[in-house]
């Protein structure tokens, strides 16, 4: 029995991996990640289903189930199939920062169309020269009567090229404002003022993109700028604190699919005239993992909770899923596929993917070493 999960959520999560079971499959994933192509149809279906909305709120027409709504759709998502669930899962979490901080307006434009399924989202924040360090970035927004002049670049914006609207963080003369743009702004520009580049290949989640954003002299209208001037750094990173907990949520489902397959393989597997599970030293691996994943369940939900609760713990809880959740991950499933032995290395087996793909949970919305900065100045 769960405390943190009610009967609802349960339901949610069978229902969610009902469709799991028979929309996703593995060979149709390779496929997309062999043609570096996003999985636009399966992201309008868990829109239609209400996947996407299970954790927003009934006002933009989500379920209102909070961040542990969030956090138990993308888990399950992740644990039918990490590469598939990742990217479904990134086509909204992008979208977070808009929800919580758009007026009326920009969330009807954006956000509801969003959980429907038809808008994909993008965060541009991170630049060449700053990553870690966000409050040093260079991408400027110069203010001009109706509208905004943005110079500079953005690099690994998720969803690049296919994304339906941007939340875009610039400089505003000495602090740092968010404005969105879409399809619409770009194509009100002059040619040449705008320009995405996809950055290519990469070591996981190849059915998305990670673009470069290039601006010159590229306007937005002054309409489309998030919440209050000014106070952009603080509005991305609460954004980042719900981020990171369902980022958590995808390293924690993938989790999930590793040790699932893991156990199915070492009761079937047969050496020296025995199943390899009745071997002691993969007993007892098998027995590490099912422990972490108890560990990783628990600090997940109740980092959740707390975020829905709006509880000052809140942001100490989500930094450290966001330590601690990817790095579990990494290591249980690098584990599944020694336990596997040279199978596990095989694509068709589906662990070296998974592993590869949950890679980045480590990384993006800030990388481990910054949420133990994080984590120390709330503890000391
Ligand atoms: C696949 C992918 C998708 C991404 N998606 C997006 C996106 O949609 N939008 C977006 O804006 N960005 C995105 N990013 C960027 C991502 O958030 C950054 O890569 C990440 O925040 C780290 O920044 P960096 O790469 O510049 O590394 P750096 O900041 O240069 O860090 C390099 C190393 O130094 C360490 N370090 C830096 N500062 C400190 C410190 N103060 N204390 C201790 N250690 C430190 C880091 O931990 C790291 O190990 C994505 C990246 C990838 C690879």
């Amino acid at each position: 029995m769960d405390p943190y999960v009610n009967d609802d959520l349960r339901d949610i999560q069978k229902a969610v991996s009902e469709f799991c079971e028979h929309e996703f499959d593995q060979e149709g994933l390779h496929k997309l990640e062999d043609e570096h192509r996003y999985p636009r149809e399966l992201y309008g279906k868990i829109g239609e289903l209400g996947i996407i909305g299970v954790g927003f709120s009934e006002d933009i027409g989500g379920s209102g189930f909070g961040a542990l709504g969030h956090v138990i759709a993308v888990t399950e998502l992740c644990r039918s199939l990490p590469g598939m669930g990742m990217a479904l899962s990134l086509g909204y979490i992008p979208g977070f920062v808009v929800d919580i901080y758009g007026s009326a307006e920009q969330r009807e434009k954006y956000v509801r169309p969003m959980i429907e399924g038809r808008y994909i989202s993008a965060i541009s924040v991170t630049e060449p020269d700053s990553g870690s360090d966000l409050s040093s970035l260079k991408t400027r927004m110069e203010d001009r009567a109706d509208h905004f002049v943005v110079n500079g670049s953005k690099v690994f914006t998720t969803n690049a090229g296919y994304a339906d609207f941007y939340t875009l963080l610039a400089r505003d003369q000495d602090r740092q404002t968010v404005t969105i743009f879409d399809k619409e702004s770009i194509d009100g520009n002059l040619p040449g003022c705008f320009e995405i580049n996809d950055l290519g290949r990469k070591m996981g989640i190849n059915t998305t993109t990670s673009g470069e954003l290039v601006f010159s002299d590229f306007r937005i209208p002054k309409d489309n700028v998030l919440g209050q001037r000014g106070k952009g750094l603080r509005m991305v990173l609460d954004g980042f604190e719900l981020g990171r907990i369902v980022i958590a949520a995808q390293a924690f489902g993938s989790m999930l699919y590793g040790y699932e397959k893991v156990v199915a393989y070492a009761k079937k597997r047969t050496q020296f005239g025995r199943p390899i599970i009745q071997f002691q030293s993969v007993e007892h691996d098998l027995v590490d993992m099912y422990v972490e994943i108890e560990k990783c369940r628990n600090i997940l939900y109740k980092a959740a909770w707390l975020y829905d609760r709006k509880d000052p713990e809140s942001k100490k809880y989500s930094s450290m899923v966001k330590l601690a959740v990817p790095e579990s991950a990494i290591k249980l499933l690098n584990k599944t596929i020694d336990i596997l032995g040279g199978y596990g290395y095989m694509r068709d087996q589906g662990l070296e993917g998974a592993l590869r793909d949950v890679r980045i949970t480590s990384i993006y919305e800030g990388t481990g070493n910054i949420q133990k900065n994080s984590i120390a100045k709330m503890i000391f």
